[in-house]
């Protein structure tokens, strides 16, 4: 090491701004932005924070975690809960979290299917007999089309201050980087897979020969998987535990499509209802009045209306009529509102998804509300 390095420069470059852990989070997730993987494992995945952090990450739609410390995954696990407002406003995305307990070192039915495999500092709290199983069942087993595998780099330590053997006591190794690129070249070239290096936490200037403090792998697979290839030898035996599992709330769920649709069809039907309503009043009270201004009122009426809104009600000439205090809201009409549009796709579905949850006339082709009743209520 450069004998003019000073205490104060190893201070300076211990403290890696943001902290080294959130920058290795952040290079999964930008990962995910560039791979779009649907489905992603975090092998070790301890209090779950990554796995936290991917579930806001939109083209993911199964994530699980592996870890063989239970109680690790236990402390935080219900942040990965969906939370209120994910009920409220259901997405189209569906999602699903589970956490396994269990070990590297086993294969498990559980982990086959995944587009992306992360182990962020893994490999070197791996016990050698485990070390020895992990690319067979990592790289052999699951096949991913991406893994990322993050490790320290021994070559930065005495950069480190208080570091005398490893960065952490549960370390069971640490390689610097000819020995972690050997492992990796390795293991890329026996199942299939391109490698390419990279790190996280520049050294200071002048010291660039030690490389990143974080080193880490990622590892392509170089031919897709022959869907419906189920390996012969892949065991159908399950050995992990699962710990927790959230299926959250989507669009794509008959369920919640159909709470959505029958909101925003009575939301619509009661806009429409209302703007028919003051216009109505409007023309009655001003009978006599100069037109002119009648039709200011009837624009004022409207102003509690969306623009969108507004210029739907005026353009599709909708025809809903008020007969004996009932007001009849034709389904066409509420169909042809974007919402209800996008979300039903097709008129029939509408009537299907409503059918029994909104009040429709005796022909099934209106939403009607009995004015009477509502005034009485009021
Ligand atoms: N990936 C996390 C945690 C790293 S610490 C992060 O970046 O913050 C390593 C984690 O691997 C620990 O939670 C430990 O319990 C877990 N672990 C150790 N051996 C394992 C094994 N054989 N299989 C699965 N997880 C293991």
């Amino acid at each position: 090491m450069d004998e003019n390095f000073h205490e104060e420069q190893f201070r300076e470059i211990t403290t890696f701004t943001p902290p080294l852990y959130k920058q290795r989070y952040q290079f999964v997730k930008d990962l995910v932005g560039k791979y779009k993987p649907k489905k992603v494992a975090d092998l070790g995945c301890a209090d779950c924070t990554l796995l936290w952090m991917l579930k806001f990450c939109r083209c993911i739609e199964v994530l699980a975690g592996l870890d063989v410390c239970e109680s690790v995954m236990k402390e935080n696990m219900y942040r990965l809960s969906p939370l209120p407002g994910d009920y409220l406003q259901p997405t189209e995305r569906s999602l699903t979290v589970t956490l396994h307990h269990g070990s590297v070192a086993h294969k498990d039915p559980c982990m086959l299917g995944f587009d992306l495999v992360t182990c962020i500092e893994l490999i070197e709290h791996l016990e050698e007999s485990e070390l020895k199983k992990f690319p067979e069942v990592v790289f052999g087993f699951m096949a991913p089309s991406i893994v990322v595998i993050s490790t320290p780099n021994s070559g930065f330590n005495p950069l480190l201050p208080g570091v005398t053997l490893f960065r952490h006591p549960d370390h069971k190794f640490e390689w610097n980087r000819g020995q972690f690129q050997s492992w990796a070249l390795e293991a890329a070239s026996r199942y299939n897979y391109s490698v390419e290096f990279t790190g996280l936490g520049h050294p200071p200037t002048g010291m660039e020969n030690v490389g990143f403090c974080t080193q880490i792998g990622v590892f392509v697979r170089k031919y897709p998987q022959a869907s419906g290839s189920a390996h012969p030898e892949k065991p159908t035996e399950a050995v992990y535990k699962t710990v927790f599992k959230a299926v959250y709330p989507s669009l794509k769920d008959e369920k919640y499509l159909q709470n959505a649709v029958v909101s925003e069809v009575i939301f619509t039907a009661q806009i429409i209802k209302q703007s028919l309503l003051d216009h109505l009043l409007a023309e009655h009270e001003e009978y006599n009045d100069d037109p002119t201004e009648r039709k200011s009122k009837f624009q004022l009426s409207m102003n509690f209306l969306s623009e969108d809104l507004r210029k739907l009600v005026v353009e599709k000439n909708i025809e809903p009529c008020v007969n004996e205090n009932v007001v009849y809201i034709p389904l066409k009409t509420i169909f042809s509102f974007p919402k209800v549009n996008q979300l039903c796709g097709t008129f029939e579905r509408l009537c299907k998804l409503i059918t029994g949850k909104v009040t429709l006339s005796s022909d099934g082709s209106a939403v009607i509300f009995n004015n009477e009743h509502e005034n009485e209520e009021n």
